[in-house]
């Protein structure tokens, strides 16, 4: 297909297109890359989505979170995206959301899509990838993108990158496990849900929200965020309980910050990571050339026989690359 119709078809929200678009971001084939680019390109600047990243441990209920949640807002005609960013997506060969029994529902409403994660072995390859697929979904008109990803840590950070709100999903627990989750994931949350407060858990599942409550009450204080923020709620994602005061919490936070200049300015930063990111791609990408490897190879045995210095010939190198380039 040639890109510039791709990208009307995206732009008008065509979800054969949309899926064909994310493909061709996810291609580690250089020619597809390069089309890509010029996808990214043609579909341009569009409407901002609201980007939320869903983090939790395998198990917690993050599907039937992202089920209960995205038929709750497809029922009030939003249009809703779900990617994933799956860091341990090469162990399986497939994905965490390939499994077909999952988000049964959602999978089937017209009003959303849901995209299987890439399985890609390199975390920044797939973060890339996801964030040039959430632009496309945006491109398509989605009104909400969940970018979900498994709470393993340096995944969460890469999702911080691309998402303007950040949700961890726990599960009721006994006070000791409270320390369990990594202080890091907590400071990027922005809303704590605790999940399956439902019969035998419910009255856990309200102990741990106040615990974390009281933990979040005890950290730093942080700009982007209004008085009462980070929040700790109790859901059921299985009774469709409590869903739609997280979206009420999530869209007073999100209102607040579009008021006080942080939705743009945290964008903007986001913006520039990614530039960096994929200069620092390119860059590496450079070291792969024929010629490069060749010049790397002749300067490592040098160095390695100890006729040069380390970082003299690091210097020849780059000076080489540049005369390649
Ligand atoms: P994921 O691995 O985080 O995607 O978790 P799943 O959504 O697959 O859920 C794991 C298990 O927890 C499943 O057996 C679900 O039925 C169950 N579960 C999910 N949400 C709830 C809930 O709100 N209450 C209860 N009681 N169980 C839940």
């Amino acid at each position: 297909m040639d890109i510039t119709d791709m990208a009307q078809r995206i732009c008008a929200g065509e979800r054969r297109a949309l899926a064909r678009g994310i493909t061709l971001v996810e291609s580690g084939r250089e020619d597809h890359r390069a089309q890509a680019t010029e996808l990214l390109a043609a579909v341009g600047k569009s409407k901002e989505a609201l980007r939320i990243g869903l983090s939790g441990t395998p198990g917690v209920g993050k599907s039937t979170f992202i089920e209960s949640f995205g038929m709750m807002l497809t029922g009030q005609g939003l249009r809703v995206a779900v990617l994933a960013v799956d860091p341990s997506s090469s162990r399986s060969g497939g994905s965490i959301l390939g499994d077909k029994t999952r988000m049964d529902l959602l999978s089937r409403d017209p009003n959303a899509f849901i995209r299987p994660s890439p399985s890609q072995t390199h975390l920044g390859g797939v973060a890339r990838r996801t964030r040039e697929a959430v632009a496309l979904c945006e491109a398509a008109g989605f009104d909400v993108v969940l970018i979900e990803t498994v709470g393993v840590g340096q995944s969460e950070t890469v999702v911080a990158q691309m998402a303007d709100l950040f949700l961890l999903l726990l599960a009721p627990a006994g006070g000791d496990e409270l320390q369990g989750v990594k202080r890091g994931i907590m400071e990027m949350a922005d809303v704590i849900v605790v999940n399956k407060a439902d019969g035998d858990l419910k009255a856990t599942a309200i102990r741990t929200q106040a615990d974390y409550a009281g933990a979040l009450r005890l950290m730093r204080k942080r700009p982007q965020d209004p008085d009462g923020y980070p929040k700790a709620m109790t859901v059921s994602a299985l009774e469709e309980q409590g869903l739609p005061e997280v979206w009420e919490t999530m869209q007073t936070l999100i209102n607040w910050r579009r008021e006080n200049g942080f939705w743009d300015q945290t964008r903007a930063a986001q913006a520039r990571y990614w530039f960096e990111d994929a200069v620092k791609t390119a860059l590496l990408a450079q070291l792969e050339s024929p010629n490069a490897r060749a010049a790397l190879a002749a300067l490592s045995d040098a160095v390695a026989a100890g006729a040069q210095e380390p970082g003299a010939a690091a210097a020849a190198f780059v000076r080489e690359l540049h005369e390649q380039a």
